[in-house]
């Protein structure tokens, strides 16, 4: 699957430096203090570039040739795990809610790039521990099913340690606003015997926001919300059993220089 399209096409005006203020804050808080230049990679429309670019030296990559528009800093056009710059070049690669997007065949080389050009530190943040199967939309056209964010895969701490496993974890911690997590049984069950207009976004998002462009077939079109009484039911059993957490996780990792022999 390629939604190069639908990447590039999305609305990047509508994402507001408002929207994200207290987690760019969070973010400047816990950058190390011996960091001077800084890679942002899938800056999109660098609304935490812009940021880190009044302090630090930035570079920001993005794929989108429209997102980077916005982006006020350096400035460099290639996929994640194709960027060319050469090898130690940053005191800290950052990189903000990019690799939950990520296909396996971009995960893997991006990961290469963000340690190869790191001198010294690894910022990631993701959603924390998200189940991507809560926010699900299918397609009127294709009846593709997918997460209505695009996001394609979900990380715990643990995850995040095994991807960067020679590297010491310096600091890591959860942070945002609360919101539920999804019992993975249940959203499969729902995913399968369910009509997908009772499904969470179809009810959730805000009914002016209820639109959205297939990854798979590109296809454009509205949703709307339908009442269906084992959805309710299956919902209502999910919010007794699964606990609220942060949003977003933080990880910073630092580069083993002095290994222990
Ligand atoms: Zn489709």
């Amino acid at each position: 699957m390629d939604n190069k399209n639908v990447y590039e096409n999305f609305d990047w005006a509508s994402f507001k430096y408002e929207d994200l203020k207290p987690k760019v804050e969070e973010i400047l808080n816990a950058i190390p203090s011996d960091v001077e230049s800084i890679l942002d990679i899938g800056c999109g429309n660098g609304i935490i570039t812009n940021v880190l670019g009044e302090k630090y030296n930035v570079t920001a990559v993005d794929r989108s040739k429209e997102a980077l528009k916005f982006v006020e800093t350096k400035k460099i056009n290639a996929s994640a795990d194709k960027i060319p710059l050469t090898d130690n070049s940053f005191d800290m690669v950052f990189s903000s809610e990019l690799l939950e997007h990520l296909p396996n065949n971009v995960l893997e080389g991006a990961i290469t790039e963000i340690k190869r050009l790191s001198k010294k530190y690894i910022f990631i943040t993701v959603p924390n521990a998200e189940n991507p199967n809560k926010l699900l939309i299918k397609c009127p056209s294709c009846h593709y099913i997918f997460n209505s964010p695009n996001h394609l895969r979900s990380f715990n701490i643990k995850k995040l340690e095994t991807l960067f496993d020679e590297y010491k974890l310096l600091k890591s911690f959860t942070f945002g606003k609360k919101v539920r997590y999804y019992n993975n049984l249940i959203s499969i069950i729902k995913k399968n015997v369910t009509p997908s207009a009772s499904w969470i976004p179809y009810f959730w998002v805000d009914k002016a926001k209820r639109n959205s462009t297939c990854p798979s077939c590109e296809h454009q079109f509205e949703y709307s919300y339908k009442f269906n009484v084992l959805t309710a039911a299956l919902d209502t059993l999910n919010v007794l059993i699964s606990p609220k957490k942060p949003y977003w996780l933080f990880a910073i990792f630092e580069k083993n220089n002095k290994l222990s022999t």
